[in-house]
């Protein structure tokens, strides 16, 4: 019988999970929402039950299945398995490992979400099999996932690959989730493209399609930013400009430590496509020592909403299978 991985993509809304062959291939995958009542302390409970009932509705038995890799919205614990911490689903020191291995009867791995998407991305996506590899995620957020000789950076105590917490502006930048100020993640975010561009069009009477935007919709989004670029509009073409020479300039600083090969752009704000990737080589370009530079291709994210789910197979198919 041919055995499958579960890979799992735990979210702050929804729980991605699949099922998946050892080659990567995705056999069957669905979602459940996040309950986040009482601290989250259902959501074990939840993970094991729908893959009960997916199981039933396969026909199929639990000797199927090798085992459970998951990925989590904070830090971890390499030893134990356990969360330090996940504010989105209100978990401290949470004994991930532990539980879903009492609730299963599976052997569960756990990492970090963006660790996964990493992983995710280097065996079956953009990074196309690369051992050295960068993935940054533009979402609400910017998460990261940093591969050296095909090992995720887990560092110290789990905050290897913090890429969004990168230091951008040094003096005056605006306020950061994590505390500090000026961080890449409020700039190179969705949101943080989207207050640039609301400041920018404050600062100047400049006529740009982001003003009739602006005006009809009282907001711009980081989508309406990279539309208007698409159609040679002057204003959202400097705001891409500044955005993109703080995430050319953060990926350069670690791609020098780094001299990665593939250098993976994902979430939501990377369905811009051609134009970002394009942008951040530029100015990649101008600050990566040249050989470093030479080395290192820029490129979208292919996976989207997989790439979570199947690092987390991979996590079982390389500790398990
Ligand atoms: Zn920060």
């Amino acid at each position: 019988m041919e055995q499958w991985l579960v890979g799992v993509d735990l979210g702050g809304t929804t729980v991605k999970l699949a099922f998946v062959s050892i080659y990567g291939e995705i056999i069957c995958k669905w979602e459940i929402p996040t309950d986040k009542s009482e601290n989250g302390k259902y959501i074990t409970t939840h993970i094991a039950k729908a893959i009960d009932e997916k199981l039933r509705e396969l026909d199929e038995s639990k000797e199927r299945l090798i085992g459970i890799g998951i990925g989590a919205p904070g830090p971890v614990n390499m030893a134990t398995g356990d969360i330090y911490e996940a504010v989105n689903l209100g978990w401290k020191n949470f004994p991930l490992k532990n539980r879903l291995e009492v609730e299963t009867g599976l052997p569960v791995v756990v990492d970090n979400d963006a660790n996964i998407a990493a992983i995710g991305e280097m065996w079956k996506g953009a990074g196309d099999g690369a051992k050295n590899l960068i993935l940054v995620t533009l979402g609400t957020g910017v998460g990261g996932g940093i591969i050296v000789n095909g090992q995720i950076v887990h560092g110290t105590n789990g905050a290897g690959g913090e890429i969004g917490h990168i230091t951008s502006i040094p003096e005056g930048g605006a306020p950061c989730n994590c505390g500090k100020t000026g961080c890449l993640e409020t700039i190179a975010s969705a949101t943080g493209i989207a207050r640039i561009a609301t400041e920018r069009l404050q600062q100047t009477d400049e006529p740009s399609r982001l003003r009739h935007v602006w005006n009809e919709a009282g907001a711009v989004t980081a989508k309406d930013v990279f539309d208007a670029v698409k159609e040679n509009d002057a204003l959202a073409q400097q705001i891409v400009d500044e955005v993109t020479f703080h995430l050319g300039l953060a990926l350069a600083h670690l791609a020098n430590g780094l001299n990665p090969e593939k250098i993976v752009i994902g979430g939501g704000v990377s369905k811009a496509g051609d134009v970002l990737a394009q942008a951040v080589a530029h100015h990649f370009k101008r600050f990566a020592f040249p050989r470093v530079a030479e080395a290192a291709e820029i490129v979208i994210a292919t996976l989207g909403n997989d790439a979570g789910v199947i690092g987390g197979a991979w996590l079982v198919k390389t500790n398990m299978a």
